[in-house]
């Protein structure tokens, strides 16, 4: 342990040394290439570069980082664990068909009736699962640093979440019965269909909709930052006349960016964190990054493959319906497929899918986060910052898991897998080395 330490700072020590080496002259096309990269290709050793970057992030932090995202797999099953318990309590004591019952009594309108329901169904599903939320979004977060929160105006964020779920989820749920009363055994190939259909609305009215709700989305004004970022995407072919900034910092410190949006709403984000703590070389690099998404049509890639596992998830939740319903239907009084009072049901076997399936998931996403990162570091040609930014990032997310944990858990790679890249295109391109962001720390070592 102290050895592999000792080795690590003596990396840095040659990184540093190495990095000024290499950087004395930080423009210089009059070099010609090929004597550049005789001075600097063969030294250059990717993996003690990576770790010289890893090595930014002081143990104790890093242990820290570990334990909090480590904790999220355990939090996977007992998220799906409670919520099973909770489905299960509300067929076994009977209160899904008694939610039922009470909306059939207040409508004779079938589609009302199962808006009712679904209203009832998520405030007992939200109040039950209460605690564990709490835990998980409150108190833990705030146990890792993670969280700039008071309890209050989480509290009114989780409220406008269960807002949002009550539309949203009444959008989704009332033409889905309306479909399985329609079509019967063949529910579930439309059923996908409408899935899919509505995942792209959701998108499509999140960023004008949805993020506002919970952040104040504005203009980016600051030229600095805003010219650099809207001339990479005029080079990449992007229509952007405006980039988007939001105030994260008011929910925690986490340095990120997004696309998001569908069709004619979308659009790039970079939140306050990102402008606060990071330098333009790390800012561009993150806008790289992003503008990979866009340019790689990631928003459409993304929901053919997830509408994939939707249909794949419907026929197993169909098959899983029509088997457990014989066994226990009229003992939970839940008449059939038909009626909504099922919704339990089909929440646990549901959920079962997903939670067997994370690794596919996960592997989608990852995959895609992964060819935004190569464009990002031949759009913005900043490898340093890159890694930099890496490493922040390495706050939340655990910096160097073993393989097959990265394949289950990570839904983007890892930090190293990351600054591995980063330094395997800086290699190719050693004009691109910065001294000044290898140098920068980035995190206070006490
Ligand atoms: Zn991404």
């Amino acid at each position: 342990m102290v050895r592999a330490r000792r080795s690590i700072l003596l990396t840095i020590l040659l990184c540093t040394v190495f990095a000024s080496a290499q950087t004395s002259s930080p423009v210089a096309p009059s070099v010609p290439p090929s004597a550049n990269q005789a001075a600097v290709t063969p030294a250059f050793d990717v993996r003690a570069a990576v770790d010289a970057y890893l090595a930014k992030m002081p143990p104790a932090q890093r242990a820290r980082s570990d334990a909090y995202f480590e904790g999220g797999y355990w939090l996977l099953l007992w998220d799906f664990l409670s919520t099973v318990v909770v489905m299960w309590l509300l067929l076994r004591f009977r209160w899904s068909a008694r939610m039922r019952n009470l909306a059939e009594r207040l409508t004779r309108f079938r589609p009302l009736q199962t808006a009712l329901y679904w209203i009832q169904f998520i405030v007992v599903l939200s109040v039950l699962t209460f605690p564990l939320g709490v835990y998980e979004g409150y108190f833990r977060e705030h146990k890792y640093g993670l969280l700039n929160q008071t309890f209050g105006p989480w509290m009114r964020d989780q409220l406008v979440g269960l807002a949002v779920s009550v539309v949203l989820g009444a959008i989704l749920v009332v033409p889905l019965f309306g479909l399985v009363r329609r079509l019967g055994k063949n529910w579930w190939v439309w059923g996908s269909v409408l899935m899919i259909v509505f995942a792209a609305f959701v998108s499509l009215i999140a960023p004008v909709y949805i993020a506002p709700l919970f952040n104040k989305y504005t203009k980016l004004e600051d030229p600095k930052v805003k010219d650099p970022i809207l001339s990479m995407a005029r080079a990449n072919g992007i229509p952007a006349t405006d980039v988007y900034e939001f105030d994260a910092s008011r929910q925690s410190n986490r340095v990120s960016a997004n696309v998001n949006g569908f069709a004619n709403t979308q659009r790039i984000s970079l939140n306050d964190n990102l402008l606060k703590r990071c330098t333009l070389p790390e800012i561009e690099t993150t806008m790289g990054h992003e503008m990979g998404h866009y340019v790689l049509n990631h928003e459409y890639k993304g929901l053919v493959m997830i509408g994939v596992v939707i249909v794949i998830g419907f026929a197993f939740l169909n098959w899983g319906l029509n088997s457990s319903l014989g066994r226990w239907g009229e003992k939970w009084e839940v008449r059939g497929m038909t009626d909504v009072a099922v919704l339990p049901l089909a929440v646990i076997w549901f959920s079962l899918f997903f939670f067997l399936i994370t690794p596919v998931t996960n592997t989608i996403s990852r995959t895609m986060e992964f060819e935004a990162d190569m464009y990002g570091l031949n759009a913005a040609q900043q490898p340093d910052g890159e890694a930099n930014v890496d490493m922040l990032l390495g706050e939340y997310r655990k910096l160097d898991p073993g393989p097959i944990e990265e394949f289950i858990f990570y839904d983007h790679p890892s930090g190293r897998t990351r600054i591995t890249a980063a330094m395997r295109w800086k290699a190719e391109h050693p004009q691109s080395a910065n001294a000044d962001e290898m140098a920068r720390p980035l995190f206070n070592t006490k």
